[in-house]
């Protein structure tokens, strides 16, 4: 017998972090096929499907949904691009590493950009839209640009809230969202919220590889699109719409991921539905939250209504680097947990409990993260892990 390590890891990895999240056999099965001619019959219906079937997960009716073989972040120009003019005034707020990067793409743009302070713990706070937007009495303000879903804090901005507020100071300002975390695992509602552009990509609660990115859009922020003069080409939604209307794409598109995205719109509408699907991530990141607690951990969010059901940030005490630690879960269990980003690194990690998850996923992952506090030697209590089980089963 030899005692060389193993360089083969048994059994299934844990991919926690929130997002890209863990796809379903199912979707990889749906995407393991003969990429088809993208100018052809067979493309087109699949084309319509998906550009029909996912109109459903944004929960609107009215408005028209673009997508791209793009990330997130294109998803972020292309709402700019198409409806903004240069020098136009936005207001944004900073509520984390993901809304900061959005007001980067904005300021490429020569965007003037009105970024509300905030401290990366709680969500946008409507009373101050209310504010801003009630002294913006010529209406300079072209955009209010939130993320609802913060995936760097866990903190989840109320976007109906936002909206009440700007139409109750009757502002003209287009709404723009940015539910790359939140759409398929927090209640999202496009119509309702009158949000113009709502900006998500594939790889969370829609459960898909990285590599498709959305643009749902209202008819207020087509109109806008007519009169903005920021240049745009592979994000032009006027290039779109009359390739889209028969199926297709003005470009090559990625033709297997939306393969896995008709599967993906079949599980999430038809099957599931978004109402159990919320409910299951409610109950989730409450079982999550509740093992924190029992480990005697602090949450970033400090908000119970700014809770995001896709992510749960942690911070650890002082001296204890999130690094290390994560090193250490991932080689002992083949864990991995989301890094602190920008000014949380090296003492947040985060726990992504969205996409394609289960209880018994979860219990894996709160395991792995308790047997990983006391394998680094991180102060804590016992008990996290038995809380969340608790609150599970009862
Ligand atoms: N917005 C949010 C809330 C995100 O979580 C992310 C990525 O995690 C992005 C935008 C950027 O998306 P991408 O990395 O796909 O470009």
């Amino acid at each position: 017998m030899s005692d060389q390590p193993s360089s083969y890891r048994p059994g299934r990895h844990f991919l926690q972090i929130p997002g890209p999240t863990n796809v379903p056999d199912r979707i990889l099965r749906a995407m393991d096929r003969p990429t088809i001619d993208h100018r052809g019959p067979e493309f087109a219906a699949l084309g319509l499907e998906c550009l029909e079937g996912i109109k459903a997960v944004f929960q609107t009716t009215s408005g028209q949904v673009f997508i791209y073989p793009a990330s997130g972040t294109g998803g972020w120009e292309a709402a700019i691009v198409n409806t903004l003019s240069p020098g136009d005034h936005v207001l944004m707020f900073e509520t984390g590493h993901f809304s900061t990067l959005w007001r980067v793409v904005a300021d490429r743009f020569g965007l003037v950009v009105d970024y509300v302070a905030g401290d990366w713990r709680h969500g946008i706070d409507p009373a101050v839209v209310e504010r801003k937007l009630a002294a913006d009495s010529g209406h300079a303000i072209k955009a209010v640009m939130c993320v609802h879903s913060e995936t760097s804090t866990g903190v989840a901005s109320r976007i109906g809230e936002v909206r009440a507020a700007m139409n109750k100071v009757g502002h003209p300002a287009l709404l723009m969202v940015d539910a790359v975390s939140s759409l398929a695992s927090m209640d999202l509602r496009h119509d309702e919220w009158q949000i113009d552009v709502t900006v998500a990509g594939s790889q969370k609660g829609l459960m898909l590889p990285p590599g498709l990115s959305f643009n749902a859009v209202s008819a207020k922020a087509l109109a806008a699109s007519k009169q903005a003069r920021l240049p745009r080409a592979f994000w032009s939604w006027d290039d779109m719409i009359p390739q889209n209307r028969n199926g297709f794409f003005p470009y090559t598109p990625a033709t297997n991921l939306l393969y896995g995205l008709r599967e993906a719109i079949q599980m999430i509408v038809r099957e599931e539905g978004l109402p159990n699907i919320f409910r299951r991530h409610a109950r989730h990141a409450e079982a999550a939250r509740r093992a924190v607690r029992g480990w005697g951990l602090e949450l970033v969010c400090l908000e119970p209504r700014e809770y995001s059901n896709a992510v749960t940030a942690v911070l650890l005490p002082d001296g204890i680097n999130e690094a290390a630690f994560r090193q250490v879960v991932l080689k002992e269990y083949d864990l991995s947990l989301g890094a602190g980003l920008s000014k949380l690194a090296g003492r947040v990690f985060r726990i992504g409990h969205l996409g394609s998850f289960n209880d018994l996923m979860l219990c894996g992952t709160l395991c792995g993260v308790e047997m990983g506090l006391a394998k680094f030697g991180v102060p804590h209590r016992k008990g996290g892990v038995a809380a969340a089980l608790e609150y599970l089963s009862s």
